[in-house]
């Protein structure tokens, strides 16, 4: 299966072309020009806050206490005329009034104002009729020769952010006061007439040096240099005044009065600090970065993160600051960050739109593993694909049910480990023979380097407690597999096996050689009757012992081979022993030794039928054989507190040395020095008797004194 890579750097190029084109055409048409105006007036706020230069602008401010000492607007001529007569008197380098002055009023004022206003040579406002035409200053104060307009731009939200060039109405263009102000002062810009400019307002109309009307007419003489050489503007900023505006700096909420916008905007032309809309190619190239640059941030994290988005708005604001704050160039902030969104929004859908046809056709494959079924469509809406998943979802239900059956169901430890070594599966039989699961190393690294068990498919054979465990480890994809089987039954017959082998070939060499040794005296020597006799005797003798240690040794054998448990049944111990005894003594085999009988009633032994006889004949003959002819056996049954019972045979014959004790039950020992003829196989057949009843032997000996065989059986449902 093909996973698709994320998007090609190509397919990259391309959405990134298409989100700048058509930032590019939104930009141009305008579009996002109302979206735009506050977060544009956020920067513009923080780029005006920044600067405290100033320019020979100062504003003559006819100010709420100018109209509380002369009375109320509109004032006399002649108040105004003495205004500006003082102002002239401070020496300004030119002079605006931005009052309307329309219509005449009285003779003698409006004398002394054309005198004082063209001695002045000032600038007068003119506005536009709300019917058309204009409204132009007297005549006699110059007419449209002085005139300029006092308008300033209000967009749509209320807010004044440029200024026309020029208005022209009926004929007659006026450039704008703060134009005509800012040729006096020698500004030598161009103009589009009809066009508009965007003062940067770093020197926000707040900020525009005022003086009071009141001081200037009181004659102060703070005001002197404040004035002198510089542009005065004189305007109205009481309250009330009506050409009030809202500009997007300075103090927010209040309007501020139009001839600090006036002296503002002449500010700015000035200091050439005009607002220059952003080159549209410029805008393209910063969208198209923009664009890629969130993409390419997606790509290395895989996922449309907030935080990448949030960083491309980021870089779209302070691009925004630096090119307004170096460049007086406004780039349209929303346009592009709604472009950062955008690229990161559709790389989004085109990359989940791959990613859902992908799944869907894994989805199918999957489905299809399954064998020809006749949903191996690829799921074409989200819904289908769903389905798809819960049928996935139960076949793989179905899956590890039935992998668990098939471990659980195993009698052999299954175990699997990871490529570290580490298991991460196995079954509940795994921890019945071995416990917690085994590391792999604790099989591969065994405490010597010859215990290792090298990886592949190689089996080992490990004693454990009293089992004896076959470990093989097979080599799997990305792993190993470990099987552990209790092998302690094959373990068992196997050291009997080799035992058997070991002791055959041992033990019955010897008989063997002196039978053959007696032969060869046969054919080699010439025999009298009675040597011949002798001879035949010996070789008998030899044989018979042969055969005794065959029959022993292959009862030991086929007992020690043969499952006894089914053929248990309630012996009386006592009686049991008292009449094989009383057989012993019938046969002759006690001589002249007193055997005697001591045995509790009712002990009554899970025993082997055909088992325990031999038993009791072995430890008794013994007895009488290591016995003198006037010894004396002492045999006792007796019932324990606990309901077992023991079976006690005591002679004081010979004795046995402390050293063979460990070794007496061992096949074929026997007691180095001992004249008695025998096989060293009675007690080996007596010890596997024993263990075939879950019983136990002890055996306490003195040399010279005499010997004591304890047997105890265990009660009837007694735990072995
Ligand atoms: P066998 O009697 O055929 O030699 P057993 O396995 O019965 O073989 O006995 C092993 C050896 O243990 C004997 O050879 C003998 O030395 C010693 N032994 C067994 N029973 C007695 C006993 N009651 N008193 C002294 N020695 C004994």
């Amino acid at each position: 299966m093909n996973i698709s890579r994320p998007l090609s750097t190509r397919r990259e190029i391309a959405l990134a072309t298409a989100v700048a084109i058509v930032t590019g055409s939104v930009v141009a048409m305008g579009w996002a020009r109302p979206l735009e105006r506050p977060v544009g007036d956020l920067l513009f706020r923080l780029v005006s806050m920044t600067t405290s230069e100033t320019t020979p602008v100062v504003v003559v401010a006819i100010d709420d206490r100018s109209v509380e000492r002369r009375g109320p607007l509109p004032w006399h001529r002649a108040h105004l005329a003495s205004l500006i007569a003082g102002i002239g008197d401070h020496g300004p380098s030119g002079l605006v009034v931005d009052i309307l002055l329309t219509d005449p009023v009285d003779r003698e004022g409006d004398d002394m104002l054309a005198q004082v206003l063209e001695k002045n040579d000032a600038i007068l406002a003119a506005a536009l009729r709300p019917d058309g035409g204009w409204l132009l200053p007297l005549d006699r104060f110059g007419g449209d020769t002085v005139a300029a307009h006092s308008h300033a731009e209000v967009d749509s939200d209320g807010v004044v952010r440029s200024l026309a060039y020029t208005k022209q109405s009926g004929g007659l263009s006026l450039p704008a006061l703060s134009v005509a102000a800012a040729r006096r002062a020698g500004w030598e810009g161009s103009s589009t007439p009809g066009g508009r400019f965007f003062p940067d307002f770093r020197e926000s109309p707040s900020q525009i040096e005022t003086v009071s009307a009141m001081d200037v007419t009181d004659g102060s003489t703070s005001v002197v240099p404040r004035l002198q050489g510089r542009l005065v503007f004189l305007g109205v900023t009481a309250a009330g005044a009506s050409d009030q505006f809202f500009v997007p700096v300075g103090e927010s909420n209040r309007p501020t009065p139009g001839v600090l916008i006036h002296a503002a905007a002449t500010s700015s032309l000035l200091r050439g600090g005009l607002v220059n809309e952003a080159d549209i190619w410029l805008v393209i190239s910063i969208a198209f970065a923009v664009s890629f640059a969130v993409q390419r941030l997606r790509t290395a994290s895989g996922r449309l993160r907030v935080v990448w988005i949030t960083v491309g708005i980021l870089i779209v604001l302070l691009l925004a600051y630096g090119a307004l704050w170096t460049n007086n160039t406004r780039l349209p902030v929303v346009a592009l960050i709604v472009a950062a969104v955008v690229s990161a929004g559709a790389r989004e859908a085109i990359e989940s739109k791959t990613a859902l046809a992908e799944t869907g056709e894994i989805l199918a494959s999957l489905i299809r593993e399954d064998g020809p079924a006749p949903e191996t469509e690829i799921p074409r809406g989200v819904q289908g694909r769903l389905e798809m998943v819960k049928k996935l979802q139960h076949r793989i239900t179905d899956d590890r049910n039935l992998r668990r059956t098939l471990l659980e169901g195993l009698n052999e430890g299954v175990v699997l480990w990871d490529g570290y070594g580490a298991p991460i599966l196995w079954n509940r039989a795994l921890e019945q023979l071995w416990g917690d699961p085994p590391e792999i190393g604790d099989f591969t690294l065994g405490p010597t380097p010859s215990q290792n068990l090298e990886v592949g498919s190689t089996t080992r054979e490990i004693d454990r407690g009293s089992r004896v465990l076959e470990i093989e480890i097979v080599s799997i994809e990305d792993g190993h597999l470990g099987l552990i089987r209790d092998v302690t039954e094959r373990a068992e017959l196997d050291r009997r096996r080799r035992e058997t082998h070991r002791l055959v070939s041992h033990e019955l060499k010897t008989p063997l050689a002196s039978i053959s040794g007696f032969g060869e005296m046969l054919q080699t020597y010439d025999m009298s009757g009675d040597e011949l006799e002798k001879v035949a005797g010996m070789i008998r003798s030899e044989a018979d012992r042969l055969g005794e240690m065959v029959r022993v040794f292959l009862d030991i054998e086929r007992i020690g081979a043969r499952r006894w448990e089914d053929e248990r049944s309630p012996i009386d111990l006592g009686s049991l022993v008292e009449n094989r005894v009383e057989t012993i003594r019938s046969s002759g085999e006690a001589g002249g030794r007193a055997v005697e009988v001591d045995a509790d009633e009712g002990c009554t032994v899970a025993g082997i039928e055909p088992l325990i006889p031999r038993l009791v004949d072995n430890l008794v003959g013994n007895a009488i054989k290591f016995t003198g002819e006037s010894g004396r056996i002492a045999i006792r049954v007796t019932v324990n507190e606990d309901a077992s019972c023991t079976l006690e045979v005591e002679d004081n014959g010979i004795g046995i040395p402390g050293e063979s004790l460990p070794k007496l039950f061992e096949k074929f020992y026997r007691v180095p020095g001992t004249d008695v003829e025998g096989t060293g196989l009675g007690l080996a057949l007596v010890k596997e008797i024993v263990d075939m009843h879950g019983s136990s032997i002890q055996v306490e000996s003195v040399v010279g004194e005499g010997t004591r065989f304890r047997v105890r059986f265990p009660a009837i449902g007694e735990k072995e």
